[in-house]
C-alpha cells in the first residue's frame, strides 16, 4: 500500500516539473522592462560629439575630457552623408555675381564719370563722392582720387578704357595686394594649427567657422571645431551641424560653461586625433571692453598652454559699414587679430568697406562672405575683387 503512495507522489512531482519548466524558460527569455541607460554625468569640461552622432540624439564623450563611461549611440545610428565642399581656388571669381548685385551701381557710376569728355573739377568731385558713398572712407578716397588725377594728367586725353585701367590699378593698390592673406592653418611640430574666431554676435561668426571648416576640408585638411560660444546653445548646435556635414568633430561644453575650458579641450582633442587645424568659435558679447578682454584673453591664454594661436580671425559684418569699424577696433585692442573675414558682402554692403577695414585696422582681409550657402566664403583676392566691383569692361 505504501509503495502505491510513493508511486503517486513521484507521479505528481514529475507532472509539476513538466508543467513549470517551460514557464521558467519563457520568463528567462523575456527582455527587461526598460533598457539601462547610462546618463552622462554633468561635467564642467567639454563634450566631444563625434561626426556620426552630430545629427543624432547620442553623444560620445571624449575619454580625454571626462572620466565617466561614454554614452554610446543606439545601434541604428544613421551616418550623415559627408559632403565634398567646392574647391576654394577661384571662388571669388565664381561668386562675383553676388558682389556685383549691390556693387554694380558704384562701378557703373564711376566708369560713366570717367567716360565723360572732360574730366573737370566737378567730375573729380563726383568720383570722390561715389567712392565715399561706397564706404571707401574719406581719407583713402582723397588719396586715391589724387593719384588717379595725377596719372590722368600725365596721360593727357586718356580713353575711358585707359581710365578704367588706372582706376582699377588704384583700387587694387588701395587694397594692398602685397599683404599676406594665407590662412595659417597648417600643422606644425606635430600639433594642429589653432584658429580663434572672434567678433560681435550676429556678424556671422559661427556660420563663418563652419564655412572655414569647409574651406580647410576642400583644401585637403582635417579639422576639429571648438564651440566655445557657450552663451548661445544654438551656436554649438549650429557648429555641430556644420561639422557633421564635412565629417569633422566638434567639441562642446555645457551651456554657460567655461568657454576657455571648451577651447582648451578642443585643442587637446585636435592634438589627440592628429588633425591639421582646430577652429574655435568664441562668444561675441560686447558688454564692455574689460569683460571682452577678460573673456577672450582667458580663452587665448588657456589655449596657449598647448602652443601658440596661429590665427585670430575677426569676423566683421560688411553691412554695418563705418560703425562696424569702431566695434572691430575694440577687438583689435583686446586680441592680436591677424586677419579679417568680412561677411555679408552679397547684401546691401558697399564694396569699399574692404579698403576702409584694411586701412583703419591695418589687418589684411583674408576671407569674404558672399552668401548664406555653405561654400559662399571665398579667399580674398584684390584683383578679382576690383574686377567684380567695376564689372566687365
Ligand atoms: P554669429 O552670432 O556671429 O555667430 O552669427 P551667425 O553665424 O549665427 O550668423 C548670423 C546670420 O548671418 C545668419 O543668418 C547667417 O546665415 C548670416 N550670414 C553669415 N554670413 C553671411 C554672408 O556672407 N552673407 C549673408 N547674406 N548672410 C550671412
Amino acid at each position: 500500500m505504501a509503495s502505491q503512495y510513493w508511486f503517486l507522489i513521484v507521479f505528481l512531482l514529475l507532472l509539476a516539473v513538466a508543467f513549470l519548466a517551460p514557464l521558467a524558460r519563457r520568463a528567462r527569455r523575456r527582455p527587461p522592462e526598460r533598457p539601462t541607460v547610462t546618463e552622462a554625468r554633468p561635467t564642467e569640461t567639454a563634450v566631444v560629439e563625434s561626426p556620426a552622432v552630430a545629427e543624432s540624439p547620442a553623444v560620445v564623450e571624449s575619454p580625454a575630457v571626462v572620466d565617466s563611461p561614454a554614452v554610446v549611440a543606439p545601434s541604428a545610428v544613421v551616418e550623415p552623408e559627408v559632403e565634398r565642399p567646392e574647391p576654394t581656388a577661384g571662388r571669388l571669381l565664381r561668386l562675383r555675381q553676388r558682389l556685383s548685385r549691390s556693387q554694380g551701381l558704384v562701378g557703373r557710376g564711376l566708369l560713366a564719370l570717367l567716360a565723360r569728355d572732360r574730366l573737370d573739377d566737378d567730375t573729380w568731385d563726383e568720383v570722390e563722392e561715389t567712392l565715399i558713398s561706397a564706404d571707401v572712407g574719406v581719407e583713402a578716397t582723397r588719396e586715391l582720387v589724387e593719384r588717379l588725377r595725377a596719372k590722368a594728367r600725365v596721360l593727357g586725353t586718356a580713353s575711358a578704357t585707359e581710365l578704367r585701367g588706372l582706376l582699377a590699378d588704384e583700387l587694387v593698390e588701395a587694397l594692398d595686394p602685397g599683404l599676406d592673406r594665407t590662412l595659417r592653418a597648417s600643422p606644425h611640430d606635430g600639433t594642429p594649427a589653432v584658429l580663434l574666431v572672434v567678433g560681435v554676435n550676429g556678424s556671422g561668426k559661427t556660420t563663418t567657422c563652419g564655412k572655414i571648416a569647409r574651406v580647410l576640408v576642400a583644401d585637403g585638411r582635417s579639422v576639429v571645431l571648438g564651440a566655445a560660444d557657450t552663451f548661445r546653445a544654438a551656436a554649438a548646435d549650429q557648429l555641430a551641424t556644420w561639422a557633421g556635414r564635412v565629417g569633422a568633430e566638434v567639441v562642446r561644453g555645457p551651456e554657460r560653461g567655461d568657454p576657455a575650458a571648451v577651447a582648451f579641450d578642443a585643442v587637446r582633442r585636435g592634438i589627440d586625433s592628429g588633425v591639421d587645424a582646430v577652429v574655435i568659435d568664441t562668444a561675441g558679447r560686447l558688454q564692455n571692453k574689460v569683460g571682452l578682454m577678460d573673456e577672450l584673453g582667458k580663452v587665448k591664454r588657456v589655449v596657449e598652454k598647448h602652443g601658440p594661436v596661429d590665427e585670430t580671425l575677426l569676423v566683421l559684418d560688411a553691412t554695418t559699414g563705418q560703425n562696424g569699424l569702431e566695434q572691430a577696433r575694440v577687438f583689435t585692442e583686446v586680441v592680436d587679430v591677424t586677419g579679417v573675414a568680412l561677411t555679408k558682402l552679397d547684401g546691401t554692403a558697399k564694396g569699399g568697406i574692404v579698403i576702409a577695414v584694411q586701412r583703419k585696422l591695418g589687418i589684411p582681409v583674408k576671407l569674404v562672405g558672399l552668401g548664406e550657402g555653405p561654400d559662399d566664403l571665398a579667399p580674398f583676392e584684390p584683383k578679382a575683387f576690383v574686377d567684380a566691383l567695376l564689372g566687365d569692361d
